[in-house]
């Protein structure tokens, strides 16, 4: 993308009434724009942050043998009033009704539409397991949307769903969508942390949130600093194998984490006295197995080896696909701008021509840019007629993780200088050769 061709409307001032610094950011940089409290439009930089963080999402559910589908954002009040969660939901559950005075509401999760799906399509213990998920927009009226997409009111959430015969499949569900998640978040550049949470309305006994640690988290958490020591890393996960997705729950939760809803001061103070933190966190995602609470009502029962129907386990499973933009820059940003994690940045390299209209710089430029390209970099050229500064500004606000500066003097001796957003440093170079060494970066993500 040449700079000079693409929508970027970057703001010069801080704008007032943003308070986090990932809001400031996405503003300044141009990403959103908001609409009406909570409701933002995406523009193209976070638009395609946002798709990248999608294509995550679905690369590393189909890894866990999930299955996409698409559901729609409104729904009819009938199955939530079969489930019995129309009315207990409350007023965050934005409610409308049709030219024909139907009762109709914008889905804040699916668990009643999902359901529906399953019990129309669904009757034999030979179909199990299954776990079908999307990636979707959801509204909640929440009563205080702030901090841009932390807590919007419309937002993108990937929620899944698993149907299992038993108890113990229906937890190894659970136990493939942690792996899962953790490994999400981790390609996201991010550590997230598996803690001990409350269910909510969603009801059920088992349940994690994955939290962001970020001084701005709205969450107040508690946990073993050993925690943080924890990766995934490079290992090679089989999904299927029901022992080592669950050795993996044990690693990651066994030491104290938990939220402030099931915090408990005796279990806290066995861990040992340096290792115990309190801080704040970003809850990113969220977990749980709840059994029958919804099968049972809806009728969702499939016939199991004796010919005898029972209702499924289920269990329901989200991740904050926006708010994870915000999240993703609250943990890596500096006076600067953001910084983003290579996994998920909107372009792979900046090229910045420190003397535009001179031939020499633009035609390597040029020639930059179109090797870039071929190598699949994803490159933005900076090819406006602006001093250097205001260009490394630019990129520096936008976040881009790598910077090829051209300039007359480098030329002259053949080289570029390649710059690390997050640590500052250059180095001198051919463009053959910094083009090689980002390929090489690139590839190994
Ligand atoms: P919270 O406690 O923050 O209100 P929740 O527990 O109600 O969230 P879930 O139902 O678990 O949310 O939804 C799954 C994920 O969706 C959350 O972990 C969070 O990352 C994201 N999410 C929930 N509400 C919002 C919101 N208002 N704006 C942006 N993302 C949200
Ligand atoms: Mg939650």
């Amino acid at each position: 993308m040449r700079m000079s061709r693409y929508f970027l409307p970057i703001l010069k001032e801080n704008p007032a009434d943003a308070q986090i610094v990932s809001h400031r950011l996405m503003l300044r940089a141009g990403m959103i724009k908001q609409v009406a409290s909570g409701i933002y439009s995406w523009l193209p930089m976070g638009f395609k942050v946002l798709r990248k963080l999608e294509n995550i999402v679905h690369e590393e559910q189909a890894r866990a043998g999930h299955i996409a589908i698409l559901m729609p954002t409104l729904q009819s009040a009938d199955l939530w009033r079969e489930s019995g969660r129309y009315d207990g939901y409350g007023e965050e559950m934005l409610r409308m009704k049709d030219r024909h005075g139907r009762d109709m509401l914008f889905s804040p999760t699916a668990e009643e539409m999902v359901t529906d799906i399953f019990r129309s399509h669904v009757s034999s213990y030979k179909d199990l397991p299954l776990t079908l998920y999307q990636i979707q927009w959801k509204f909640r009226d929440e009563i205080r949307p702030r901090f841009g997409v932390m807590r919007g009111r419309e937002f993108y959430m990937k929620d899944g769903y698993n149907f299992d015969l038993t108890k113990e499949d229906a937890l190894h569900a659970y136990n493939r969508h942690l792996v899962s998640y953790l490994r999400t978040y981790e390609r996201m550049g991010l550590q997230a942390i598996p803690m001990r949470a409350d269910s909510g309305p969603i009801g059920g006994d088992y349940t994690h949130e994955f939290l962001v640690l970020a001084d701005t988290g709205e969450s107040e958490v508690f946990y073993d600093a050993a925690v943080t020591d924890i990766r995934m890393g490079e290992r090679d996960i089989d999904f299927s194998d029901k022992a080592q997705c669950q050795g993996v729950l044990e690693e990651f939760t066994s030491l104290y984490a938990r939220t402030d809803e099931t915090h408990d001061e005796a279990l806290f103070a066995e861990v040992p006295k340096d290792r115990q933190r309190s801080a704040r966190g970003i809850e990113v995602g969220q977990i749980f197995y709840f059994g029958t609470t919804y099968s049972d009502p809806l009728g969702a029962k499939v016939m199991d080896e004796t010919g005898k129907p029972v209702p499924v386990h289920m269990g329901s499973h989200g991740i904050g696909v926006s708010r994870l933009l915000g999240a993703i820059i609250e943990a890596s940003h500096d006076d600067n701008g953001i910084i983003w994690p290579e996994g998920v940045t909107p372009f792979g390299v900046g090229i910045v021509n420190l003397k535009q209209g001179d031939e020499e710089a633009d035609t390597a430029c040029e020639a930059l840019y179109k090797s870039a390209t071929a190598l699949g970099l994803d490159p933005i050229y900076d090819d406006r007629n602006e001093r250097a500064g205001g260009k490394f500004a630019t990129m520096d606000l936008i976040g881009i993780p790598w910077r090829i500066t051209v300039g007359p003097r480098g030329l002259k001796n053949g080289v570029v200088e390649l710059t690390s957003r997050k640590t500052g440093v250059s180095e001198e170079m051919t463009p053959e050769l910094a083009l090689e060494a980002l390929a090489k970066t690139y590839a190994s993500l």
